[in-house]
Protein backbone atom coordinates (compact mmCIF):
# COMPACT_ATOMS: atom_id res chain seq x y z
CA UNK A 1 0.00 0.00 0.00
CA UNK A 2 1.07 3.41 -0.88
CA UNK A 3 1.91 5.97 1.70
CA UNK A 4 1.38 9.38 1.41
CA UNK A 5 2.41 11.99 3.47
CA UNK A 6 0.12 14.73 4.22
CA UNK A 7 -3.21 13.13 4.80
CA UNK A 8 -6.36 12.70 2.52
CA UNK A 9 -5.65 14.96 -0.91
CA UNK A 10 -8.64 17.37 -1.96
CA UNK A 11 -7.94 20.58 0.96
CA UNK A 12 -6.96 23.59 -0.84
CA UNK A 13 -4.87 26.39 1.26
CA UNK A 14 -8.46 28.39 1.28
CA UNK A 15 -10.37 24.83 2.84
CA UNK A 16 -7.96 24.90 5.54
CA UNK A 17 -8.49 28.57 6.07
CA UNK A 18 -12.37 27.79 6.06
CA UNK A 19 -12.22 24.61 8.45
CA UNK A 20 -10.39 27.08 11.26
CA UNK A 21 -12.79 29.48 11.39
CA UNK A 22 -15.37 27.28 11.72
CA UNK A 23 -13.19 25.56 14.68
CA UNK A 24 -13.33 29.07 16.36
CA UNK A 25 -17.31 28.80 16.00
CA UNK A 26 -17.09 25.17 17.81
CA UNK A 27 -15.05 26.43 20.55
CA UNK A 28 -16.95 29.14 21.57
CA UNK A 29 -20.12 27.46 21.16
CA UNK A 30 -18.94 25.02 24.03
CA UNK A 31 -16.89 27.38 26.11
CA UNK A 32 -19.92 28.31 28.32
CA UNK A 33 -19.71 24.31 29.27
CA UNK A 34 -16.19 23.99 30.29
CA UNK A 35 -16.36 27.05 32.82
CA UNK A 36 -19.35 25.71 34.05
CA UNK A 37 -18.46 22.23 34.29
CA UNK A 38 -15.29 22.81 36.78
CA UNK A 39 -17.93 23.41 39.50
CA UNK A 40 -19.49 19.98 38.52
CA UNK A 41 -17.52 17.66 40.15
CA UNK A 42 -17.90 13.75 39.20
CA UNK A 43 -18.11 11.36 41.86
CA UNK A 44 -14.66 10.14 40.57
CA UNK A 45 -12.81 13.02 41.86
CA UNK A 46 -14.77 12.84 44.76
CA UNK A 47 -12.74 9.31 46.82
CA UNK A 48 -11.32 11.31 49.16
CA UNK A 49 -14.60 12.84 50.34
CA UNK A 50 -16.37 9.81 50.32
CA UNK A 51 -13.63 7.67 51.98
CA UNK A 52 -13.71 10.15 55.19
CA UNK A 53 -17.66 10.63 55.28
CA UNK A 54 -17.61 5.94 54.87
CA UNK A 55 -15.30 6.06 57.54
CA UNK A 56 -17.34 7.78 60.09
CA UNK A 57 -20.46 6.03 58.87
CA UNK A 58 -18.89 2.86 59.82
CA UNK A 59 -17.78 4.40 63.13
CA UNK A 60 -21.16 5.21 63.84
CA UNK A 61 -22.65 1.66 62.42
CA UNK A 62 -20.03 -0.31 64.75
CA UNK A 63 -18.68 -2.07 61.65
CA UNK A 64 -15.61 -2.70 59.28
CA UNK A 65 -14.63 -3.08 55.67
CA UNK A 66 -15.61 -6.40 55.28
CA UNK A 67 -19.29 -5.55 56.04
CA UNK A 68 -19.26 -2.20 53.96
CA UNK A 69 -18.24 -4.55 50.89
CA UNK A 70 -21.34 -6.87 51.97
CA UNK A 71 -24.79 -5.82 50.37
CA UNK A 72 -26.18 -7.68 52.34
CA UNK A 73 -24.96 -6.03 55.04
CA UNK A 74 -25.79 -2.86 53.64
CA UNK A 75 -29.32 -3.54 52.95
CA UNK A 76 -29.92 -4.86 56.94
CA UNK A 77 -28.24 -2.01 57.86
CA UNK A 78 -30.39 0.53 55.67
CA UNK A 79 -30.47 4.01 57.57
CA UNK A 80 -33.71 4.86 58.44
CA UNK A 81 -34.27 6.38 61.71
CA UNK A 82 -33.53 9.99 62.14
CA UNK A 83 -31.36 9.79 65.43
CA UNK A 84 -28.63 7.54 63.59
CA UNK A 85 -29.18 9.99 60.52
CA UNK A 86 -27.92 12.97 62.58
CA UNK A 87 -25.10 10.98 63.70
CA UNK A 88 -23.64 10.92 60.27
CA UNK A 89 -24.69 14.26 58.54
CA UNK A 90 -25.93 17.27 60.70
CA UNK A 91 -29.29 18.17 60.14
CA UNK A 92 -30.42 21.57 59.05
CA UNK A 93 -32.65 23.67 61.40
CA UNK A 94 -35.94 21.86 62.12
CA UNK A 95 -34.99 19.24 59.76
CA UNK A 96 -35.44 16.16 62.51
CA UNK A 97 -38.66 16.83 63.19
CA UNK A 98 -39.61 17.16 59.87
CA UNK A 99 -38.91 14.22 58.74
CA UNK A 100 -40.46 12.65 61.73
CA UNK A 101 -43.63 14.15 60.13
CA UNK A 102 -43.01 12.80 56.76
CA UNK A 103 -41.84 9.42 58.00
CA UNK A 104 -45.79 9.33 59.04
CA UNK A 105 -46.75 9.21 55.90
CA UNK A 106 -44.10 7.55 53.41
CA UNK A 107 -41.51 5.15 54.35
CA UNK A 108 -37.43 6.31 53.64
CA UNK A 109 -34.68 4.72 53.95
CA UNK A 110 -30.89 4.87 52.70
CA UNK A 111 -28.23 2.29 51.85
CA UNK A 112 -24.86 3.30 54.05
CA UNK A 113 -23.10 2.72 50.82
CA UNK A 114 -25.58 5.89 49.77
CA UNK A 115 -24.91 8.11 52.49
CA UNK A 116 -21.36 8.01 51.77
CA UNK A 117 -22.03 10.22 48.98
CA UNK A 118 -23.63 12.91 50.45
CA UNK A 119 -21.74 16.50 50.91
CA UNK A 120 -22.30 17.04 54.58
CA UNK A 121 -22.24 20.68 54.23
CA UNK A 122 -24.19 21.10 50.89
CA UNK A 123 -28.10 21.09 52.09
CA UNK A 124 -28.56 21.32 48.32
CA UNK A 125 -26.45 18.14 47.77
CA UNK A 126 -28.14 16.66 44.82
CA UNK A 127 -27.50 12.76 46.66
CA UNK A 128 -28.96 14.63 49.66
CA UNK A 129 -32.23 15.77 47.85
CA UNK A 130 -32.80 12.08 46.20
CA UNK A 131 -32.05 10.36 49.23
CA UNK A 132 -32.95 12.46 52.79
CA UNK A 133 -36.77 13.15 52.84
CA UNK A 134 -37.92 16.57 52.66
CA UNK A 135 -40.67 18.23 54.60
CA UNK A 136 -41.86 19.58 50.91
CA UNK A 137 -43.57 15.47 50.76
CA UNK A 138 -45.55 16.34 53.60
CA UNK A 139 -46.94 19.51 51.81
CA UNK A 140 -47.61 18.31 49.61
CA UNK A 141 -51.81 16.92 49.39
CA UNK A 142 -52.49 17.37 45.77
CA UNK A 143 -54.63 14.50 44.50
CA UNK A 144 -52.63 11.58 42.52
CA UNK A 145 -53.69 11.78 39.26
CA UNK A 146 -51.80 8.80 37.80
CA UNK A 147 -54.98 6.50 37.02
CA UNK A 148 -54.42 2.85 38.57
CA UNK A 149 -51.98 1.91 35.17
CA UNK A 150 -51.71 -1.47 36.52
CA UNK A 151 -55.59 -1.98 37.57
CA UNK A 152 -55.92 -1.81 33.66
CA UNK A 153 -52.57 -2.91 31.46
CA UNK A 154 -52.15 -6.29 33.80
CA UNK A 155 -53.10 -9.27 31.33
CA UNK A 156 -51.57 -11.95 34.35
CA UNK A 157 -50.06 -11.77 37.97
CA UNK A 158 -47.20 -9.44 38.13
CA UNK A 159 -47.40 -8.71 34.54
CA UNK A 160 -47.34 -5.36 32.74
CA UNK A 161 -48.13 -4.92 29.23
CA UNK A 162 -48.31 -1.44 27.37
CA UNK A 163 -46.76 -2.66 24.00
CA UNK A 164 -47.18 -4.95 21.35
CA UNK A 165 -43.65 -7.37 22.04
CA UNK A 166 -42.82 -6.58 25.37
CA UNK A 167 -43.64 -6.22 28.98
CA UNK A 168 -42.10 -5.88 32.15
CA UNK A 169 -42.74 -8.68 35.24
CA UNK A 170 -42.26 -7.30 38.50
CA UNK A 171 -40.79 -9.32 41.05
CA UNK A 172 -40.41 -7.22 43.97
CA UNK A 173 -41.66 -4.11 45.39
CA UNK A 174 -38.40 -3.79 47.48
CA UNK A 175 -35.46 -1.15 47.09
CA UNK A 176 -32.03 -0.38 48.40
CA UNK A 177 -33.22 2.94 49.04
CA UNK A 178 -36.25 4.80 48.72
CA UNK A 179 -35.35 7.50 46.09
CA UNK A 180 -37.94 10.64 47.25
CA UNK A 181 -38.82 11.16 43.71
CA UNK A 182 -39.37 8.05 43.16
CA UNK A 183 -42.24 7.36 40.26
CA UNK A 184 -43.85 3.83 41.75
CA UNK A 185 -44.15 5.31 45.35
CA UNK A 186 -47.23 3.78 45.45
CA UNK A 187 -46.08 0.42 45.12
CA UNK A 188 -43.18 0.87 48.00
CA UNK A 189 -46.19 0.32 50.16
CA UNK A 190 -45.55 -0.24 53.93
CA UNK A 191 -43.21 -3.41 53.57
CA UNK A 192 -41.12 -5.02 51.36
CA UNK A 193 -42.77 -7.88 49.77
CA UNK A 194 -41.15 -10.48 47.45
CA UNK A 195 -43.98 -11.88 44.63
CA UNK A 196 -44.18 -16.13 45.03
CA UNK A 197 -43.49 -18.57 42.71
CA UNK A 198 -46.90 -19.22 42.15
CA UNK A 199 -47.47 -15.78 40.55
CA UNK A 200 -44.42 -15.48 38.91
CA UNK A 201 -45.24 -19.04 37.34
CA UNK A 202 -48.76 -18.11 35.78
CA UNK A 203 -46.40 -14.60 34.37
CA UNK A 204 -44.61 -17.26 32.42
CA UNK A 205 -47.27 -19.33 31.68
CA UNK A 206 -48.73 -15.90 29.98
CA UNK A 207 -45.63 -15.21 27.89
CA UNK A 208 -45.42 -18.66 27.03
CA UNK A 209 -49.14 -18.10 24.97
CA UNK A 210 -48.54 -14.84 23.86
CA UNK A 211 -45.74 -15.65 21.04
CA UNK A 212 -45.41 -12.11 20.01
CA UNK A 213 -43.60 -11.05 22.82
CA UNK A 214 -39.85 -11.30 22.41
CA UNK A 215 -38.43 -8.79 25.31
CA UNK A 216 -39.15 -9.26 29.34
CA UNK A 217 -38.17 -6.58 31.62
CA UNK A 218 -37.52 -7.98 35.37
CA UNK A 219 -38.12 -4.69 37.53
CA UNK A 220 -39.93 -4.18 41.00
CA UNK A 221 -38.91 -2.10 43.09
CA UNK A 222 -35.33 -3.10 42.38
CA UNK A 223 -35.25 -7.02 40.32
CA UNK A 224 -32.05 -6.97 42.35
CA UNK A 225 -33.14 -7.25 45.48
CA UNK A 226 -34.07 -10.66 45.01
CA UNK A 227 -31.58 -13.68 46.02
CA UNK A 228 -29.11 -14.68 42.72
CA UNK A 229 -31.20 -18.16 42.75
CA UNK A 230 -34.58 -16.47 42.55
CA UNK A 231 -33.39 -14.79 39.67
CA UNK A 232 -31.97 -17.39 38.04
CA UNK A 233 -34.77 -19.15 38.52
CA UNK A 234 -36.73 -16.61 36.52
CA UNK A 235 -34.38 -16.21 34.02
CA UNK A 236 -33.78 -19.75 32.87
CA UNK A 237 -37.68 -20.41 32.92
CA UNK A 238 -37.20 -17.29 30.27
CA UNK A 239 -34.59 -19.26 28.68
CA UNK A 240 -36.71 -21.82 28.02
CA UNK A 241 -39.58 -20.40 25.79
CA UNK A 242 -38.22 -19.93 21.93
CA UNK A 243 -39.73 -16.86 21.38
CA UNK A 244 -37.99 -14.69 24.36
CA UNK A 245 -35.11 -12.94 22.58
CA UNK A 246 -33.76 -10.49 24.94
CA UNK A 247 -34.41 -10.13 29.01
CA UNK A 248 -33.41 -6.69 30.44
CA UNK A 249 -33.22 -6.11 34.29
CA UNK A 250 -34.41 -3.06 35.73
CA UNK A 251 -32.14 -1.48 39.02
CA UNK A 252 -31.03 1.08 40.70
CA UNK A 253 -27.93 -0.95 42.70
CA UNK A 254 -25.18 0.14 40.32
CA UNK A 255 -25.95 3.73 41.28
CA UNK A 256 -27.13 3.16 45.18
CA UNK A 257 -25.53 -0.02 45.93
CA UNK A 258 -22.86 -1.19 43.65
CA UNK A 259 -21.94 -3.84 45.83
CA UNK A 260 -24.78 -5.82 44.88
CA UNK A 261 -22.95 -6.65 41.39
CA UNK A 262 -21.01 -9.60 43.19
CA UNK A 263 -18.74 -12.16 40.89
CA UNK A 264 -21.21 -14.96 41.53
CA UNK A 265 -24.25 -12.44 40.15
CA UNK A 266 -22.46 -11.63 37.02
CA UNK A 267 -21.69 -15.91 36.58
CA UNK A 268 -24.92 -16.64 36.69
CA UNK A 269 -26.12 -13.49 34.55
CA UNK A 270 -23.38 -14.74 31.89
CA UNK A 271 -24.98 -17.99 31.49
CA UNK A 272 -28.58 -16.67 30.49
CA UNK A 273 -27.56 -15.32 27.18
CA UNK A 274 -28.72 -11.50 26.05
CA UNK A 275 -29.32 -9.56 29.18
CA UNK A 276 -29.37 -6.00 29.59
CA UNK A 277 -29.39 -3.69 32.52
CA UNK A 278 -31.01 -0.53 32.65
CA UNK A 279 -30.04 1.72 35.91
CA UNK A 280 -30.55 4.93 36.98
CA UNK A 281 -27.90 7.81 37.47
CA UNK A 282 -29.29 11.25 38.10
CA UNK A 283 -26.35 13.01 38.87
CA UNK A 284 -22.22 13.07 38.42
CA UNK A 285 -21.78 12.75 41.89
CA UNK A 286 -23.12 9.60 41.68
CA UNK A 287 -20.36 8.22 39.02
CA UNK A 288 -18.13 6.80 41.62
CA UNK A 289 -15.25 4.34 41.42
CA UNK A 290 -17.88 1.55 42.57
CA UNK A 291 -20.05 2.28 40.23
CA UNK A 292 -17.41 1.92 37.66
CA UNK A 293 -16.31 -1.20 38.95
CA UNK A 294 -19.78 -2.78 39.42
CA UNK A 295 -20.36 -1.83 35.17
CA UNK A 296 -17.02 -3.13 34.41
CA UNK A 297 -18.33 -6.37 36.14
CA UNK A 298 -21.41 -6.48 34.21
CA UNK A 299 -19.71 -5.40 31.05
CA UNK A 300 -16.71 -8.54 31.21
CA UNK A 301 -20.41 -10.60 31.87
CA UNK A 302 -21.44 -9.49 28.67
CA UNK A 303 -24.25 -7.22 30.17
CA UNK A 304 -24.42 -3.99 28.80
CA UNK A 305 -25.82 -1.44 30.85
CA UNK A 306 -28.23 1.37 30.16
CA UNK A 307 -28.84 4.73 31.80
CA UNK A 308 -32.53 5.88 32.40
CA UNK A 309 -32.23 9.32 34.33
CA UNK A 310 -34.98 11.01 35.86
CA UNK A 311 -35.02 14.70 35.22
CA UNK A 312 -35.67 16.55 38.39
CA UNK A 313 -35.72 20.14 39.40
CA UNK A 314 -32.55 21.49 41.54
CA UNK A 315 -30.85 17.80 40.24
CA UNK A 316 -30.25 17.39 37.23
CA UNK A 317 -32.76 20.51 35.47
CA UNK A 318 -29.93 22.31 33.89
CA UNK A 319 -27.85 21.86 30.46
CA UNK A 320 -24.45 21.29 31.81
CA UNK A 321 -25.16 19.21 34.57
CA UNK A 322 -27.24 17.30 32.43
CA UNK A 323 -24.56 16.44 30.14
CA UNK A 324 -21.34 16.25 32.53
CA UNK A 325 -23.93 13.30 33.57
CA UNK A 326 -24.32 11.98 30.10
CA UNK A 327 -20.76 12.09 29.77
CA UNK A 328 -19.38 10.84 32.87
CA UNK A 329 -21.84 7.96 32.58
CA UNK A 330 -20.04 7.07 29.47
CA UNK A 331 -16.83 7.31 31.32
CA UNK A 332 -17.39 4.18 32.72
CA UNK A 333 -19.72 2.32 30.00
CA UNK A 334 -22.85 3.65 30.88
CA UNK A 335 -25.02 4.40 28.38
CA UNK A 336 -27.50 7.27 28.55
CA UNK A 337 -31.08 5.31 27.06
CA UNK A 338 -33.75 7.52 28.57
CA UNK A 339 -34.34 10.84 30.12
CA UNK A 340 -37.88 10.42 32.05
CA UNK A 341 -39.76 13.87 32.55
CA UNK A 342 -40.81 13.58 36.31
CA UNK A 343 -44.97 12.27 36.95
CA UNK A 344 -47.59 14.52 38.05
CA UNK A 345 -47.73 12.39 41.71
CA UNK A 346 -48.49 13.52 45.32
CA UNK A 347 -45.66 13.75 47.11
CA UNK A 348 -42.79 14.56 44.22
CA UNK A 349 -44.09 17.61 42.46
CA UNK A 350 -41.79 19.38 44.07
CA UNK A 351 -38.94 17.79 41.95
CA UNK A 352 -40.80 18.59 38.54
CA UNK A 353 -39.20 20.61 36.18
CA UNK A 354 -41.10 21.56 32.77
CA UNK A 355 -41.38 20.09 29.51
CA UNK A 356 -39.41 23.35 28.19
CA UNK A 357 -36.42 22.56 30.49
CA UNK A 358 -36.13 19.09 29.30
CA UNK A 359 -36.49 20.28 25.65
CA UNK A 360 -33.88 22.86 26.46
CA UNK A 361 -31.42 20.06 27.81
CA UNK A 362 -32.20 18.06 24.79
CA UNK A 363 -31.44 20.95 22.52
CA UNK A 364 -27.83 21.72 24.12
CA UNK A 365 -26.79 17.79 23.83
CA UNK A 366 -27.72 16.95 20.12
CA UNK A 367 -24.33 18.10 18.00
CA UNK A 368 -22.93 19.87 21.41
CA UNK A 369 -21.54 16.14 22.57
CA UNK A 370 -21.21 12.92 21.55
CA UNK A 371 -24.12 11.48 19.68
CA UNK A 372 -23.96 8.33 22.32
CA UNK A 373 -24.47 10.62 25.39
CA UNK A 374 -27.95 11.79 23.70
CA UNK A 375 -30.36 9.78 25.34
CA UNK A 376 -34.19 10.00 24.18
CA UNK A 377 -36.23 12.43 26.88
CA UNK A 378 -39.69 10.77 27.33
CA UNK A 379 -43.02 12.00 28.45
CA UNK A 380 -45.16 8.78 30.11
CA UNK A 381 -48.56 8.95 29.02
CA UNK A 382 -51.33 9.11 31.26
CA UNK A 383 -53.30 6.04 31.60
CA UNK A 384 -50.88 3.65 30.61
CA UNK A 385 -50.50 4.48 26.89
CA UNK A 386 -46.54 4.31 26.70
CA UNK A 387 -43.33 5.55 26.85
CA UNK A 388 -43.78 9.12 24.17
CA UNK A 389 -40.10 10.85 22.77
CA UNK A 390 -40.74 14.58 22.65
CA UNK A 391 -37.66 16.10 20.58
CA UNK A 392 -36.84 20.05 19.54
CA UNK A 393 -38.11 20.35 16.17
CA UNK A 394 -35.55 20.52 13.89
CA UNK A 395 -37.98 20.40 10.78
CA UNK A 396 -39.14 23.56 10.16
CA UNK A 397 -41.50 22.71 6.99
CA UNK A 398 -41.34 19.88 4.80
CA UNK A 399 -42.07 21.23 1.76
CA UNK A 400 -40.74 24.44 0.20
CA UNK A 401 -40.37 24.28 -3.73
CA UNK A 402 -40.47 20.31 -3.10
CA UNK A 403 -37.73 20.80 -0.71
CA UNK A 404 -37.35 20.15 3.65
CA UNK A 405 -36.32 23.13 5.71
CA UNK A 406 -34.48 22.35 8.36
CA UNK A 407 -32.68 23.68 11.33
CA UNK A 408 -29.12 22.03 12.30
CA UNK A 409 -27.89 21.89 16.12
CA UNK A 410 -25.91 24.91 15.31
CA UNK A 411 -28.70 26.69 13.70
CA UNK A 412 -28.12 26.99 10.14
CA UNK A 413 -31.28 26.61 8.31
CA UNK A 414 -30.85 24.71 5.18
CA UNK A 415 -32.89 23.09 2.79
CA UNK A 416 -32.69 19.64 1.37
CA UNK A 417 -33.54 17.87 -1.34
CA UNK A 418 -35.95 15.30 -0.76
CA UNK A 419 -36.49 14.17 -4.33
CA UNK A 420 -35.17 10.71 -5.74
C1 LIG B 1 -40.80 1.05 30.02
C2 LIG B 1 -41.58 -0.15 29.77
C3 LIG B 1 -41.18 -1.08 28.80
C4 LIG B 1 -39.91 -0.92 28.00
O1 LIG B 1 -39.99 0.13 27.11
P1 LIG B 1 -38.80 0.43 26.09
O2 LIG B 1 -39.16 1.73 25.46
O3 LIG B 1 -38.74 -0.71 25.14
O4 LIG B 1 -37.55 0.52 26.90
C5 LIG B 1 -41.96 -2.18 28.60
N1 LIG B 1 -43.09 -2.37 29.29
C6 LIG B 1 -43.53 -1.48 30.20
C7 LIG B 1 -44.78 -1.75 30.93
C8 LIG B 1 -42.78 -0.34 30.48
O5 LIG B 1 -43.20 0.53 31.39
S1 LIG C 1 -34.87 2.29 42.97
FE1 LIG C 1 -36.48 2.81 41.46
S2 LIG C 1 -38.36 1.85 42.27
FE2 LIG C 1 -36.85 1.92 43.95
S3 LIG C 1 -37.29 3.81 45.04
FE3 LIG C 1 -35.71 4.29 43.54
S4 LIG C 1 -36.82 5.03 41.73
FE4 LIG C 1 -38.30 3.93 43.06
Amino acid sequence: MEIIKEGPKGVTEEGRKVATDRCVEYKEAIQDYIDAKKNIPCGLDLNGQYESNKTRILSVLKAGEHEWNDWKWQVRNQIRDVATLAKIIPLFKDEFDQIKKVEKEVRWGISPYYVSLIDPDDPFCPVRMQSVPSIQEALDSSIVTEPETILYNSPAPCITRLYPDRLIINVTNACSMFCRHCLRRRDIGSENVLYARESIKEAIAYIKQNTEIRDVLLTGGDALMVSDEYLDWILSELDGIDHIEIKRIGTRTPVVLPMRITDELCEMLEKHGTVYLNTQFNHSREVTEASAKAVEKLTKAGVQVGNQTVLLKGINDNKHVMKKLMQDSLKIRVRPYYIFHCKKLEGIRHFRAHIEDGLNIMEYLRGYTSGMAVPTYIITAPAGRGKTPVNPNYILNTNVDGQVLFRTWGGHVMKYDNER
